[in-house]
């Protein structure tokens, strides 16, 4: 079974698109959250999301944008985007976003959350550190993480400490038994890593193994929506730069 795995998408339409036509094929879509929030094309989307994720858990920019979490807690641009989108949302893809989940265990061994396991909402998972911690606050195999927008693998080997590894593009990445692992597929809508295209996983349980790819699509394209939006100029420029 191949399993697209896809995160923060952040409105970005064009993005999104690009993404879905590369997982034609796979037999399942989940998605971790962050779905709205910073991008021009909220309710399109969410209504793409709906029909075509098997599972997806609730981020923060979902969550802020339907008035479920203070505004206060995010800086001033994150907090311009999701009030703009609030005021976009149709009350049927509001009800969409209320009705995720934090968290989910979408087959034995498997979790999604979109923060951290201890904390699906706020934690950035950014430092072996923090991914060790992590570990002993959840019992299954592998959690699939959204939330820095950075694509990264931390392994928990039976007996060793905590290590990351960072995906090669065009190069499988295979989970050994024994090992747990938290795994970040980057960012479709918003990407962090210094490269603006979009990013996602494929996971196939049988080979326990992931495929990483990066795509590129017309940021220029988002950036004008968003300019005639009227959301912050950052935030369009940031798309540029994978920042
Ligand atoms: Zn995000």
């Amino acid at each position: 079974m191949r399993i697209g795995i896809i995160a923060d998408v952040h409105s970005n339409l064009a993005a999104l698109e690009v993404v879905l036509g590369a997982l034609e094929g796979v037999d399942e879509i989940w998605c971790l959250g962050d779905v709205v929030g910073y991008g021009p094309d909220p309710n399109e989307c969410i209504e793409l999301v709906s029909k075509i994720a098997r599972h997806c858990v609730v981020g923060n920019h979902d969550l802020g944008s339907i008035g479920e979490i203070d505004l206060a807690d995010f800086n001033y641009e994150a907090q311009a985007a999701c009030s703009w989108t609030g005021r976009q949302l149709k009350a049927e893809n509001k009800d969409y976003l209320r009705g995720l989940p934090l968290k989910l265990e979408v087959a034995e061994g498997i979790m999604l959350v979109h923060g951290s396991p201890r904390d699906p909402i706020w934690e950035y998972i950014v430092s072996t550190w923090l991914a060790e911690e992590n570990f002993a606050q959840f019992v299954e195999t592998v959690a699939f993480v959204g939330h820095s927008h950075v694509p990264v693998v931390f392994e928990k080997s039976a007996e060793g400490p905590c290590r990351p590894h960072f995906f090669e593009e065009g190069k499988a990445f295979n989970l050994s038994e024994g090992s747990r692992y938290i795994i970040n597929p980057g960012s479709v809508g918003q990407p962090r890593d210094r490269d603006p295209r979009a990013s996602l996983l494929i996971f196939n349980r049988e080979e326990l193994s992931l495929e990483y790819h990066r795509l590129g699509y017309s940021v220029e394209k988002t950036q004008r929506k968003m300019e005639r939006a009227g959301l912050p100029q950052f935030l369009a420029e940031r798309l540029s730069w994978g920042i």
